[in-house]
This record gives C-alpha cells, structure tokens and sequence, in this order.
C-alpha cells in the first residue's frame, strides 16, 4: 500500500468538490470580487473552496490543522451579507446537505490555524484569484506538511487542458512516490497517468512561464534571464500554480518568480503543492539563490526569495544567468 494513501484520497476528494464549486461560481460567476486589506481580490469562490476543503479534512483527519489563505471576519460583517448568503448556497449545494451559516463560516475559519510543527495542511482555495476573475487559470492547492517538509500534494486546475484535450486537470504527487495527473471531472479513476519534466539538457532549448501579473514577478528581470540563456521564445504567462502543472509536464522547461519587492515573502500555500508535483516529476525547486525551499517557518517561506523551478538538467544553468542578472 503507497505511504499515506488514505491522506492522498481524501485531498483528492476534497480538491475535486472544490473545483466543482469553483467552477459553478465561475459559471453563474456570482458578484463581483471583495477587496481584502492587502488589496488583492477575494471571491464567492475562494470562500466556499475554503469550506468544501476543510470540511471534507475535519470529516476524514479531525486531528489535522489547516494553514490556509482566507479568514472569514471579512464575510462576517453585514455589509457582505449577499455574498456570504452566496458562499452558504454553494457550499449547501455541493456537499448535498443543510448547513447553516456558521457552519460555513466555522470551515472556512478551521483553515487559520497557526502552525508550523508537526504535520499541517496548506491550502490556497483559489490560487491565481485574479486569473479566474479573468476566466483565465486558476488552481485549487492542497499540500500536506510535516516537519517543514511537502510530503503530499495536490493540484486542480479546472481551466487547464488535461493530456487528452479536454478542459480541467488535476495532478497528485507523494514525497518518494511518482507525479500523477488525473481527470478532474466525473467518475473516480483508476490509476492516474504519470507526469514526467522534460529532458532538455541546455537552456537554450527551454520554454520559461511567469506569473501573467507583472506585481507578483518582475518581468523585466526575467527577460534579461531568458537573454543571458540565450532562449529566443516568449515567456508563457500562466496565473496559479498550473506554471509548476506546466513544468512537470514538460509544457514549459523553466517556471521563474522574480521578486518584485525586497520584503514580499512568499506563502506557503502558493507553493507547497507544486512545487512537490514538480520534485517528483524529476524536476527541481529552489528560490532564486540557490536554497532549498523551507516549508518548517510558518505562513511564509521567511528564509527564501522568489522561485526557481526547472526540469532539473538546467537548473545550475538557470540559477547561473538569474545572479549576473541580478548583477551577483
Ligand atoms: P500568480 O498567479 O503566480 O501571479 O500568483 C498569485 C499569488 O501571488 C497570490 O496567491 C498571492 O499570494 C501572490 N502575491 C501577491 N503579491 C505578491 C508579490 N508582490 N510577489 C509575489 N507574489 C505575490
Ligand atoms: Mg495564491
């Protein structure tokens, strides 16, 4: 039996009932975006993501804190009473039950536990909230942690075309175990299929992606990375953690996260999945120096800046040109 396959099933089932209310918001695409204090924006979506993902882990691994991205202070206030009726009614309509709205809320709020021992989750409900706004990519993130170490991950991507054409992917990686992609939709699979990096051995050759908004990677920085390599082809410009998906399998060789700002420290939850799927596709992560990412510090990866991740042969050769880019 594969390590921690109870573990790996139930973040498959509770990422997949998120994508189905994701994608039910984004069809009706209810109300506009809430703006939160950091002035990024925050939806029905992400609400109700939050509270299918936490539900299903309290029902299958009561034992389990949550470290994910949204509260529910801002949906508490009466000023947002649409839109936390609108959370209620997805989040009813999807787990088939009555549930009152503190119920709901009492999810989404069992996703603020402040952990950093031990064995936690990540989640990011909707990662890339400005991407779906755009109907563009998005992707449920789900990483189980222990000891500051990703050993499960699990990636829905509803708007990202699986190997057969189709809309909707999702992908599963165990520490030690193999990278696998699934059908997102519809009846339960078998196996899944294996997700590979590619095997270019020099840069040149390499597609790099980035983040499609210019504030969360410096692109200016990133096109003087891709000159110094000598890559002649256009960055891909993916939101979410489906850059990481693109990596792993080999529909881009390089995923770059340029800092923007000195003090921005990346959150865990925006990586933990992907960065693992990426690892056990054969590829490598670290941040832009070189280190190894330290998932044991909380909320943040307070000891890194930015990301490097690469289908493995090159990534010497990548974190080469991003120092003289930077003028190291
Ligand atoms: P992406 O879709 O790759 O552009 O990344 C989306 C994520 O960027 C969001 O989930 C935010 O947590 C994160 N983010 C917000 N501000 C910044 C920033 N200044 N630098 C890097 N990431 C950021
Ligand atoms: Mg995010």
């Amino acid at each position: 039996m594969e390590e921690r396959a109870g573990e790996l099933r139930a973040a498959i089932d509770a990422v997949r009932a998120a994508c189905r209310v994701c994608r039910a918001v984004q069809e009706r695409m209810v109300g506009a975006a809430l703006e939160k204090r950091d002035k990024s924006p925050v939806t029905v979506a992400d609400f109700a993501s939050q509270a299918i993902v936490c539900r299903s882990l309290a029902l299958e691994l009561p034992a389990d804190p949550i470290v994910a991205e949204e509260a529910s202070d801002e949906l508490r206030r009466e000023s947002n009473a649409r839109l936390r009726d609108a959370v209620v009614e997805h989040v009813r309509a999807e787990i088939g039950a009555p549930a009152s709205g503190e119920d709901v809320l009492g999810w989404i709020d069992r996703g603020g536990a402040d952990a950093k021992d031990g064995r936690y989750w990540s989640l990011d409900p909707i990662d890339g909230t400005k991407g779906f706004l755009r109907r563009a990519q998005y992707a449920v993130a789900l990483a189980l942690i222990e000891d500051g170490e990703v050993v499960l991950g699990v990636l829905g991507c509803p708007n990202l075309s699986d190997a057969d054409g189709g809309r909707g992917a999702l992908f599963a990686a165990t520490r030690g175990g193999p990278a696998r992609a699934f059908a997102l939709w519809g009846a339960q699979e078998t196996g899944g299929k294996p997700v590979r990096v590619d095997g270019i051995r020099s840069a040149a050759q390499a597609r790099f992606c980035e983040s499609v908004e210019s504030e969360h990677s410096d692109q200016v920085e990133s096109a003087r990375v891709a000159g110094l390599l000598g890559i002649a082809s256009e960055p891909l410009r993916i939101d979410s953690q489906c850059k990481y998906a693109a990596v792993a399998r080999g529909d881009a060789s390089i995923y770059l996260r340029m800092p923007t700002r000195e003090d921005y420290r990346e959150k865990i939850w925006d990586h933990a999945a992907g960065k693992l799927l990426v690892e056990a596709a054969g590829g490598r992560v670290t941040d832009i120096d070189g280190h190894p990412l330290d998932f044991g510090l909380g909320a943040t990866l307070a000891g890194n800046r930015g990301i490097v991740a690469t289908s493995g042969a090159i990534h010497d050769e990548v974190l080469d040109a991003v120092r003289r880019a930077r003028g190291g």
